[in-house]
């Protein structure tokens, strides 16, 4: 495999993203490598272009990093000791970053996940690119007929139809 790829990043706070060469991850222990099919595209990815360092540097966004986060692909390749997946699977990946190991987390209630100011194409690196990779294989949701080519939208703006604030009701 080659080992750079074209990715559509935002190089600095306000400023255009642009198309790079840059580096293909490489999926250490645990984590998982996505060969994109298809990203869609979010109102968000605009507004990002535009947010000020004071304002997302302190929720742990850093530039430079690939925009997209209705990510859509098939596995490429898997860490050491990632199980459940194989090469040529079709995934989706959760737009909603979660930690995995916080209070609500740990309840089933990723939507509310207290570490997830930055995710995968909003101060990490997403999907506009040829490949991503996924810290935490728990985001990956396996395909059964959807296209991965066109089924990212569904992380976004499918899910919000369920309005993650209403799911998490304390009574
Ligand atoms: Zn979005
Ligand atoms: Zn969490």
């Amino acid at each position: 495999m080659q080992n750079k790829m074209k990715a559509y990043r935002l190089l600095d706070w306000q400023t255009k993203p642009k198309i790079v060469e840059t580096e293909i991850p490489e999926p250490e222990r645990g984590e998982v490598l996505i060969k994109v099919a298809g990203n869609g595209l979010c109102h968000s990815d605009i507004s990002m272009q535009q947010m000020p360092k004071e304002m997302v540097e302190p929720i742990g966004w850093k530039v430079p990093f690939t925009l997209g986060h209705e990510i859509g692909g098939w596995i490429e390749e898997l860490g050491e000791g990632v199980t459940g997946f194989k090469a040529g699977d079709p995934v989706v990946l959760v737009s909603s970053y979660f930690c995995g190991n916080c209070e609500y987390c740990l309840k089933g209630q990723t939507n509310n996940c207290e570490n997830a100011a930055a995710g995968r194409g909003y101060g990490m690196n997403g999907g506009l690119a040829e490949y991503v990779l996924v810290d935490k294989p728990q985001q990956i949701i396996k395909l059964d007929k959807l296209d991965p080519a066109t089924a990212g939208p569904l992380t976004d703006a499918g899910s919000t139809s369920y309005h993650p604030s209403s799911v998490y009701c304390p009574n």
